[in-house]
């Protein structure tokens, strides 16, 4: 399906927003003049006109009326220029992540996940993804739900159309998570991405009864939303770069296969059969992968589910 066929069907309007323009450049080399083709250039990651009102999706920030939403606090999600913007919404813990992270206020409009917010008339239904604190989803009243990163689908409503990701969208992504593992870890040190991981993860251990220590900005994050970590502890987490450095027992907590430390299958994004589960629980009529890698044999099987499918560049670009 095109931009005008959401239209169409679902009364919304996808694009992609341009910034900059194909032009050409000149310098010189060596005396000689060189040209240059610039390409155009697209905001990350997408938007869409709805009940007259342009809303951007992990985006930066838009013009003014437009209305930002922010599904959580990755830096390839929150967008640029979003802490200072007053029509960005995002969940309070969001904020509060993204304040820590980026040194700022955040200025924008907040909610508590399961809230539903009312925005110039639009009803929102939000509700929790667990890819990590603050991590939510809308639904809006004309059945269009957006996700952002997902760990566990199964608090979603139904919804015609599911904009989603699909960061594990090939077949050998069907790894098991090795939580069990993780809780019976004892005295180590970890490595775990500092923003949204590591969190999630001193959260398993304190309620498993371990003294937990976090590292760096990724400690200040635990703090600042009531994580209750130690000076010293049993286990250390730490960043996946200064793990190497570490001597004793050490794991990576990854899905990926990058590194040569042992490791504990930790992810905080669905598997490959579980975006396909996430779908035949929302049973949408169609499937917009927003973010992501989508395989072929993903395409493929969302299809065999009865499911429309577009990616972003098939949207018209604005
Ligand atoms: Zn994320
Ligand atoms: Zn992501």
């Amino acid at each position: 399906m095109n931009s005008f066929d959401f239209k169409e069907y679902f009364d919304f309007f996808p694009f992609r927003r341009i910034w900059g323009t194909k032009y050409r450049t000149a310098s010189r080399h060596n005396n000689k003049k060189i040209y240059q083709n610039k390409k155009l250039k697209l905001r990350p990651h997408f938007s869409f006109r709805y009940s007259g009102i342009t809303w951007h999706i992990d985006s930066s920030k838009g013009k003014a009326g437009e209305v930002n939403l922010i599904t959580h606090a990755h830096s390839d999600h929150h967008g640029q220029k979003n802490l200072e913007n007053l029509n960005a919404i995002a969940s309070k813990e969001t904020a509060k992540i993204l304040e820590v992270c980026c040194s700022k206020k955040y200025r924008g409009k907040t909610f508590e996940i399961g809230e539903t917010i009312k925005i110039n008339g639009v009803k929102i239904r939000t509700y929790p993804t667990y890819h990590m604190h603050g991590s939510s989803a809308f639904l809006f009243d004309n059945g269009v739900l957006i996700t952002g990163d997902v760990k566990d689908y199964r608090k979603l409503p139904k919804c015609k159309v599911l904009v989603t990701e699909a960061t594990y969208g090939s077949p050998e992504y069907n790894f098991e998570e090795e939580i069990d593992k993780l809780r019976s870890v004892g005295s180590s040190t970890l490595g775990a991405y500092p923003i949204g991981k590591s969190q999630r993860v001193a959260k398993i251990l304190l309620d498993e009864g371990y003294s937990v220590k976090v590292e760096g900005k990724a400690g200040k994050i635990c703090r600042e939303l009531g994580i209750e970590v130690d000076d010293s502890g049993e286990i250390t987490i730490t960043s996946p770069k200064e793990l190497y450095y570490r001597s004793g027992r050490k794991y990576i907590l990854t899905a990926q296969n990058l590194y040569k430390i042992p490791k504990i299958v930790v992810s905080d994004h669905l598997n490959y059969s579980g975006i396909l589960s996430m779908i035949e629980h929302c049973k949408p009529e169609c499937v917009i992968i927003y973010h992501g890698n989508p395989g072929k044999e993903l395409i493929d099987e969302i299809r065999g589910l009865g499911c429309e499918v577009t990616l972003l560049n098939e949207l018209i670009k604005l």
